[in-house]
Protein backbone atom coordinates (compact mmCIF):
# COMPACT_ATOMS: atom_id res chain seq x y z
CA UNK A 1 0.00 0.00 0.00
CA UNK A 2 1.15 3.57 -0.59
CA UNK A 3 -0.10 4.66 2.64
CA UNK A 4 2.69 2.35 4.01
CA UNK A 5 5.31 4.48 2.48
CA UNK A 6 3.56 8.09 3.55
CA UNK A 7 3.48 6.74 7.10
CA UNK A 8 6.98 5.84 6.85
CA UNK A 9 7.96 9.11 5.40
CA UNK A 10 5.97 10.94 8.33
CA UNK A 11 7.77 8.62 11.10
CA UNK A 12 11.09 10.14 9.42
CA UNK A 13 10.43 13.58 10.09
CA UNK A 14 9.28 12.47 13.65
CA UNK A 15 12.08 10.74 13.78
CA UNK A 16 14.19 13.86 13.05
CA UNK A 17 12.07 16.64 15.15
CA UNK A 18 10.64 18.04 11.89
CA UNK A 19 6.76 16.73 12.26
CA UNK A 20 4.63 19.17 11.71
CA UNK A 21 1.05 19.43 13.60
CA UNK A 22 -1.68 22.06 14.08
CA UNK A 23 -3.50 23.12 17.18
CA UNK A 24 -6.88 24.57 17.43
CA UNK A 25 -7.30 28.10 18.04
CA UNK A 26 -10.74 28.49 20.10
CA UNK A 27 -10.63 32.35 21.06
CA UNK A 28 -10.19 35.49 18.27
CA UNK A 29 -6.74 35.84 17.00
CA UNK A 30 -4.56 38.16 20.07
CA UNK A 31 -1.55 38.24 22.73
CA UNK A 32 -3.95 36.33 24.77
CA UNK A 33 -4.95 33.12 22.79
CA UNK A 34 -7.38 29.84 23.66
CA UNK A 35 -5.83 26.66 22.11
CA UNK A 36 -7.81 23.82 22.85
CA UNK A 37 -10.22 25.67 25.34
CA UNK A 38 -6.10 26.87 27.10
CA UNK A 39 -5.58 29.92 28.01
CA UNK A 40 -1.70 31.49 26.52
CA UNK A 41 -0.02 34.47 26.06
CA UNK A 42 1.07 33.75 22.17
CA UNK A 43 4.31 35.82 20.46
CA UNK A 44 4.00 33.98 17.19
CA UNK A 45 1.31 35.81 15.28
CA UNK A 46 1.59 38.26 12.11
CA UNK A 47 -0.92 40.42 13.57
CA UNK A 48 2.34 43.45 14.12
CA UNK A 49 -0.44 46.37 14.62
CA UNK A 50 -3.34 43.78 17.04
CA UNK A 51 -5.94 44.93 14.48
CA UNK A 52 -6.67 41.13 13.14
CA UNK A 53 -10.14 41.51 16.12
CA UNK A 54 -10.17 45.13 16.03
CA UNK A 55 -14.00 46.16 16.50
CA UNK A 56 -13.44 49.00 13.72
CA UNK A 57 -12.46 46.03 11.22
CA UNK A 58 -15.05 43.03 12.36
CA UNK A 59 -18.01 46.01 11.79
CA UNK A 60 -16.14 47.14 8.38
CA UNK A 61 -16.95 43.70 7.28
CA UNK A 62 -19.94 43.20 8.65
CA UNK A 63 -20.83 45.92 6.75
CA UNK A 64 -18.80 44.60 3.34
CA UNK A 65 -21.24 41.60 3.94
CA UNK A 66 -24.18 42.98 4.09
CA UNK A 67 -23.16 45.39 0.63
CA UNK A 68 -21.66 43.03 -1.24
CA UNK A 69 -22.76 40.00 -0.17
CA UNK A 70 -20.33 36.65 0.58
CA UNK A 71 -18.73 34.83 -2.12
CA UNK A 72 -17.41 37.08 -5.09
CA UNK A 73 -18.86 33.88 -6.99
CA UNK A 74 -16.64 34.26 -10.06
CA UNK A 75 -13.04 34.95 -10.99
CA UNK A 76 -11.79 38.32 -11.82
CA UNK A 77 -11.90 38.45 -15.15
CA UNK A 78 -15.62 36.81 -15.77
CA UNK A 79 -18.03 38.46 -13.33
CA UNK A 80 -16.29 38.33 -9.62
CA UNK A 81 -13.90 41.54 -9.96
CA UNK A 82 -16.33 44.44 -7.86
CA UNK A 83 -16.39 47.90 -7.04
CA UNK A 84 -15.08 47.15 -3.95
CA UNK A 85 -12.44 45.86 -5.23
CA UNK A 86 -11.55 48.23 -7.46
CA UNK A 87 -11.51 50.76 -4.68
CA UNK A 88 -9.27 49.29 -2.35
CA UNK A 89 -6.32 48.84 -4.86
CA UNK A 90 -6.85 52.73 -5.92
CA UNK A 91 -6.16 53.02 -2.23
CA UNK A 92 -3.52 51.21 -2.22
CA UNK A 93 -1.59 52.44 -5.21
CA UNK A 94 -1.69 55.37 -3.94
CA UNK A 95 -0.76 54.27 -0.35
CA UNK A 96 2.69 53.13 -1.40
CA UNK A 97 3.16 55.77 -4.43
CA UNK A 98 3.13 53.44 -7.51
CA UNK A 99 0.23 54.04 -10.31
CA UNK A 100 -1.20 50.94 -10.02
CA UNK A 101 -2.21 48.05 -7.72
CA UNK A 102 -3.87 44.71 -8.16
CA UNK A 103 -5.18 42.39 -5.37
CA UNK A 104 -4.56 38.64 -4.87
CA UNK A 105 -6.09 36.36 -2.62
CA UNK A 106 -2.86 35.48 -0.70
CA UNK A 107 0.42 36.07 -0.61
CA UNK A 108 1.79 32.93 -1.73
CA UNK A 109 -0.53 33.86 -5.15
CA UNK A 110 0.89 36.89 -5.48
CA UNK A 111 4.21 35.81 -5.67
CA UNK A 112 3.74 32.85 -7.83
CA UNK A 113 1.37 35.01 -10.14
CA UNK A 114 4.15 37.84 -10.66
CA UNK A 115 7.04 35.68 -11.26
CA UNK A 116 5.62 33.38 -13.76
CA UNK A 117 3.96 36.00 -15.26
CA UNK A 118 6.67 38.52 -15.91
CA UNK A 119 9.87 35.97 -16.68
CA UNK A 120 10.63 32.90 -18.49
CA UNK A 121 12.77 30.83 -20.25
CA UNK A 122 16.05 32.45 -21.29
CA UNK A 123 15.49 34.99 -18.56
CA UNK A 124 17.65 35.22 -15.00
CA UNK A 125 15.68 35.73 -11.83
CA UNK A 126 18.19 36.30 -8.91
CA UNK A 127 17.15 35.57 -5.33
CA UNK A 128 18.20 35.96 -1.64
CA UNK A 129 19.11 32.48 -0.02
CA UNK A 130 16.46 33.37 2.44
CA UNK A 131 13.84 34.22 0.81
CA UNK A 132 10.14 32.96 1.82
CA UNK A 133 9.10 29.43 0.66
CA UNK A 134 6.82 31.34 -1.86
CA UNK A 135 9.53 33.03 -3.95
CA UNK A 136 11.43 30.13 -4.16
CA UNK A 137 8.38 27.82 -5.31
CA UNK A 138 7.68 31.31 -8.11
CA UNK A 139 10.95 30.99 -9.42
CA UNK A 140 11.12 27.20 -9.99
CA UNK A 141 7.05 27.90 -11.59
CA UNK A 142 8.52 30.43 -14.20
CA UNK A 143 11.49 28.43 -15.53
CA UNK A 144 13.68 30.90 -15.46
CA UNK A 145 17.43 30.30 -14.56
CA UNK A 146 18.07 31.00 -11.09
CA UNK A 147 20.89 32.43 -9.52
CA UNK A 148 20.78 32.70 -5.84
CA UNK A 149 22.94 35.19 -3.79
CA UNK A 150 24.11 35.11 -0.31
CA UNK A 151 21.74 36.54 2.05
CA UNK A 152 22.32 40.12 2.09
CA UNK A 153 25.52 39.77 0.09
CA UNK A 154 25.29 42.93 -2.86
CA UNK A 155 28.71 42.38 -3.73
CA UNK A 156 28.03 38.09 -5.00
CA UNK A 157 24.62 39.86 -6.57
CA UNK A 158 26.76 42.81 -8.45
CA UNK A 159 28.67 39.85 -9.39
CA UNK A 160 25.83 37.59 -10.33
CA UNK A 161 24.21 40.59 -12.35
CA UNK A 162 27.91 41.26 -14.27
CA UNK A 163 27.89 37.88 -15.64
CA UNK A 164 24.46 37.45 -17.11
CA UNK A 165 24.15 39.50 -20.28
CA UNK A 166 20.62 38.83 -22.26
CA UNK A 167 17.24 38.00 -21.51
CA UNK A 168 15.25 40.03 -18.70
CA UNK A 169 16.80 40.06 -15.43
CA UNK A 170 13.96 40.15 -12.23
CA UNK A 171 16.15 40.70 -8.91
CA UNK A 172 13.69 39.18 -5.92
CA UNK A 173 14.27 39.78 -1.98
CA UNK A 174 11.73 40.00 1.03
CA UNK A 175 11.97 43.00 2.67
CA UNK A 176 11.57 42.17 5.74
CA UNK A 177 13.13 38.21 5.67
CA UNK A 178 10.15 36.46 7.40
CA UNK A 179 12.66 33.84 9.68
CA UNK A 180 15.27 36.72 10.46
CA UNK A 181 13.61 39.81 11.09
CA UNK A 182 16.34 41.67 9.31
CA UNK A 183 15.78 43.90 6.31
CA UNK A 184 17.12 43.42 3.39
CA UNK A 185 19.70 46.36 1.43
CA UNK A 186 17.03 47.75 -0.60
CA UNK A 187 19.03 51.06 -1.64
CA UNK A 188 22.01 49.03 -2.98
CA UNK A 189 20.07 46.15 -4.42
CA UNK A 190 17.87 48.53 -5.98
CA UNK A 191 21.13 50.86 -6.91
CA UNK A 192 22.63 47.51 -8.70
CA UNK A 193 19.09 46.83 -11.15
CA UNK A 194 19.21 50.70 -11.79
CA UNK A 195 22.84 49.68 -13.21
CA UNK A 196 22.45 46.45 -14.83
CA UNK A 197 19.05 47.02 -16.10
CA UNK A 198 17.07 44.72 -13.62
CA UNK A 199 13.71 44.81 -11.89
CA UNK A 200 13.14 44.73 -8.08
CA UNK A 201 10.65 42.65 -6.74
CA UNK A 202 10.16 43.21 -3.07
CA UNK A 203 8.12 41.05 -1.33
CA UNK A 204 6.99 43.36 1.95
CA UNK A 205 4.89 40.95 3.60
CA UNK A 206 6.47 41.88 6.98
CA UNK A 207 7.64 45.46 6.34
CA UNK A 208 3.87 47.08 5.45
CA UNK A 209 1.95 48.54 8.20
CA UNK A 210 4.40 48.54 10.49
CA UNK A 211 8.06 50.31 9.13
CA UNK A 212 7.97 53.66 6.82
CA UNK A 213 6.14 56.78 7.93
CA UNK A 214 2.33 55.89 8.61
CA UNK A 215 3.25 51.90 7.77
CA UNK A 216 3.92 52.50 3.87
CA UNK A 217 6.29 49.79 4.53
CA UNK A 218 9.39 49.35 3.33
CA UNK A 219 10.75 51.55 0.69
CA UNK A 220 9.34 54.28 2.82
CA UNK A 221 11.51 53.45 5.20
CA UNK A 222 14.80 53.91 3.42
CA UNK A 223 13.04 57.01 0.69
CA UNK A 224 13.46 54.95 -2.30
CA UNK A 225 11.18 54.84 -5.10
CA UNK A 226 11.40 53.49 -8.79
CA UNK A 227 9.50 52.68 -11.90
CA UNK A 228 11.63 49.28 -11.71
CA UNK A 229 10.86 48.52 -8.30
CA UNK A 230 7.54 45.68 -8.58
CA UNK A 231 5.85 46.20 -5.13
CA UNK A 232 4.13 43.23 -2.88
CA UNK A 233 2.63 43.40 0.14
CA UNK A 234 0.54 41.13 2.20
CA UNK A 235 -3.05 41.99 4.26
CA UNK A 236 -2.78 39.18 6.24
CA UNK A 237 -0.41 40.17 8.98
CA UNK A 238 -0.08 44.04 9.85
CA UNK A 239 -2.95 44.63 7.94
CA UNK A 240 -5.09 42.24 9.85
CA UNK A 241 -7.18 40.99 7.04
CA UNK A 242 -6.31 38.62 4.21
CA UNK A 243 -5.17 38.29 0.39
CA UNK A 244 -1.98 40.54 -0.77
CA UNK A 245 -1.44 43.66 -3.61
CA UNK A 246 0.94 44.22 -6.28
CA UNK A 247 1.85 47.84 -6.90
CA UNK A 248 3.67 49.20 -10.13
CA UNK A 249 3.43 50.86 -12.60
CA UNK A 250 0.55 50.19 -15.15
CA UNK A 251 1.74 48.54 -17.55
CA UNK A 252 3.39 45.80 -15.24
CA UNK A 253 -0.25 45.77 -13.64
CA UNK A 254 -2.08 45.04 -17.19
CA UNK A 255 0.60 42.30 -17.54
CA UNK A 256 -0.35 40.11 -14.44
CA UNK A 257 -3.96 41.21 -15.01
CA UNK A 258 -3.39 39.43 -18.74
CA UNK A 259 -0.45 36.63 -17.84
CA UNK A 260 -0.65 35.71 -14.10
CA UNK A 261 -2.12 32.56 -14.06
CA UNK A 262 -2.67 32.45 -9.80
CA UNK A 263 -4.55 35.85 -10.45
CA UNK A 264 -6.85 34.91 -13.46
CA UNK A 265 -7.22 31.16 -12.93
CA UNK A 266 -9.33 31.64 -9.20
CA UNK A 267 -12.41 32.84 -7.46
CA UNK A 268 -11.62 36.44 -6.95
CA UNK A 269 -12.05 36.72 -3.14
CA UNK A 270 -14.78 37.52 -1.18
CA UNK A 271 -15.94 41.22 -2.27
CA UNK A 272 -16.58 42.41 1.31
CA UNK A 273 -13.00 41.95 2.29
CA UNK A 274 -11.62 44.60 1.02
CA UNK A 275 -14.13 47.00 2.75
CA UNK A 276 -12.13 45.62 6.41
CA UNK A 277 -8.93 46.21 4.67
CA UNK A 278 -10.14 49.95 3.72
CA UNK A 279 -10.95 50.55 6.98
CA UNK A 280 -7.65 49.04 8.31
CA UNK A 281 -5.72 51.28 5.94
CA UNK A 282 -6.70 53.72 7.80
CA UNK A 283 -5.92 52.89 11.13
CA UNK A 284 -2.49 51.86 9.66
CA UNK A 285 -2.01 55.90 8.47
CA UNK A 286 -3.26 56.83 12.06
CA UNK A 287 -0.99 54.22 13.18
CA UNK A 288 2.00 55.94 14.48
CA UNK A 289 0.92 55.69 18.35
CA UNK A 290 0.78 51.32 17.52
CA UNK A 291 4.19 51.25 15.94
CA UNK A 292 5.73 53.63 18.72
CA UNK A 293 4.60 50.85 21.20
CA UNK A 294 5.56 48.16 19.05
CA UNK A 295 9.38 49.31 18.59
CA UNK A 296 9.49 50.22 22.41
CA UNK A 297 8.12 46.51 23.04
CA UNK A 298 10.74 45.43 20.80
CA UNK A 299 13.52 47.07 22.89
CA UNK A 300 11.94 45.83 25.86
CA UNK A 301 12.70 42.59 24.13
CA UNK A 302 16.32 42.67 22.80
CA UNK A 303 17.72 44.37 26.16
CA UNK A 304 15.70 42.19 28.68
CA UNK A 305 17.23 38.94 26.64
CA UNK A 306 20.79 40.26 26.19
CA UNK A 307 22.57 38.44 28.68
CA UNK A 308 20.68 34.97 27.44
CA UNK A 309 21.77 31.89 26.85
CA UNK A 310 20.43 31.74 23.77
CA UNK A 311 20.92 34.76 21.18
CA UNK A 312 18.52 36.74 19.50
CA UNK A 313 19.27 37.17 15.84
CA UNK A 314 20.45 41.14 14.89
CA UNK A 315 16.86 42.36 14.18
CA UNK A 316 15.16 45.61 14.49
CA UNK A 317 11.22 44.56 13.58
CA UNK A 318 8.64 42.58 15.15
CA UNK A 319 10.09 39.63 14.00
CA UNK A 320 13.33 38.31 16.82
CA UNK A 321 14.02 35.07 16.64
CA UNK A 322 16.24 33.30 19.27
CA UNK A 323 18.32 31.38 17.14
CA UNK A 324 18.79 27.55 19.52
CA UNK A 325 20.58 25.53 16.72
CA UNK A 326 19.38 21.70 17.73
CA UNK A 327 15.76 21.23 16.09
CA UNK A 328 14.63 19.13 19.28
CA UNK A 329 16.59 21.44 21.97
CA UNK A 330 14.08 24.01 20.00
CA UNK A 331 11.06 22.16 20.02
CA UNK A 332 11.54 21.37 24.34
CA UNK A 333 11.83 24.68 24.91
CA UNK A 334 8.76 26.00 23.21
CA UNK A 335 6.86 22.82 24.91
CA UNK A 336 8.59 24.05 28.16
CA UNK A 337 7.13 27.80 27.62
CA UNK A 338 3.55 26.35 26.93
CA UNK A 339 3.65 24.65 29.78
CA UNK A 340 4.31 28.17 31.50
CA UNK A 341 1.12 29.17 29.09
CA UNK A 342 3.29 30.78 26.62
CA UNK A 343 3.12 30.24 23.14
CA UNK A 344 6.44 31.10 20.79
CA UNK A 345 6.40 28.84 17.58
CA UNK A 346 9.88 26.36 16.83
CA UNK A 347 10.82 26.87 13.60
CA UNK A 348 12.77 24.24 12.15
CA UNK A 349 14.32 23.23 8.80
CA UNK A 350 13.35 23.41 5.63
CA UNK A 351 11.62 26.55 6.58
CA UNK A 352 15.10 27.69 7.97
CA UNK A 353 18.48 26.63 6.86
CA UNK A 354 19.88 22.91 8.85
CA UNK A 355 21.24 24.08 12.53
CA UNK A 356 19.78 27.10 13.17
CA UNK A 357 16.26 26.42 14.40
CA UNK A 358 14.68 29.08 16.63
CA UNK A 359 12.09 29.99 18.28
CA UNK A 360 10.14 32.61 16.18
CA UNK A 361 9.35 35.41 18.79
CA UNK A 362 6.72 37.75 16.67
CA UNK A 363 5.72 40.88 18.71
CA UNK A 364 2.92 43.04 18.13
CA UNK A 365 1.74 46.28 19.27
CA UNK A 366 -1.23 44.97 21.31
CA UNK A 367 1.12 43.31 23.43
CA UNK A 368 1.56 44.92 26.73
CA UNK A 369 5.09 45.85 28.59
CA UNK A 370 4.31 43.16 31.10
CA UNK A 371 3.74 40.63 28.15
CA UNK A 372 7.15 41.07 27.42
CA UNK A 373 8.41 40.81 30.89
CA UNK A 374 6.66 37.67 31.34
CA UNK A 375 8.57 36.13 28.15
CA UNK A 376 11.47 37.44 29.30
CA UNK A 377 11.07 35.97 32.94
CA UNK A 378 10.26 32.45 31.31
CA UNK A 379 12.72 32.27 28.73
CA UNK A 380 15.69 33.29 31.84
CA UNK A 381 14.30 30.90 34.35
CA UNK A 382 14.53 27.91 31.74
CA UNK A 383 17.85 28.88 30.68
CA UNK A 384 19.10 28.20 34.07
N1 LIG B 1 5.94 36.43 1.60
C1 LIG B 1 6.45 36.39 2.83
C2 LIG B 1 7.77 37.04 3.07
C3 LIG B 1 5.76 35.75 3.86
O1 LIG B 1 6.28 35.67 5.08
C4 LIG B 1 4.51 35.15 3.57
C5 LIG B 1 3.66 34.47 4.63
N2 LIG B 1 4.22 34.08 5.77
C6 LIG B 1 4.02 35.22 2.28
C7 LIG B 1 4.75 35.87 1.33
C8 LIG B 1 2.73 34.57 1.91
O2 LIG B 1 1.66 35.40 2.24
P1 LIG B 1 0.24 34.80 2.54
O3 LIG B 1 0.29 34.27 3.93
O4 LIG B 1 -0.72 35.92 2.37
O5 LIG B 1 0.02 33.71 1.53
Amino acid sequence: MPFTKLQHQLDERAALGLLRSRRTLTSQQSPHISVDGKPYLAFCSNDYLGLANHPQLIAALQQGAQQWGVGAGAAHLVNGHFASHHQLEQQLAGFVGKPAALQFSTGYLANLGVVQALVGKGDTVFADKLNHASLNDAMQLSRADVKRFRHGDVAQLAQLLAKTPSGRKLVITDAVFSMDGDIAPLREVLALCEQHDAWLYVDDAHGFGVLGAQGRGSLAHFGIASERIIYMATLGKAVGVSGAFVAAEQVVIDTLVNLAHSYVYTTASPPALPVAVLESLQLIAQGDGLRTHLFGLIEQLRKGLSNLRWQLMPSDTAIQPLLIGDNKEALTLSDSLKERGIWVAAIRPPTVPQGTARLRITLSAAHTDADVDNLIGALHELAR
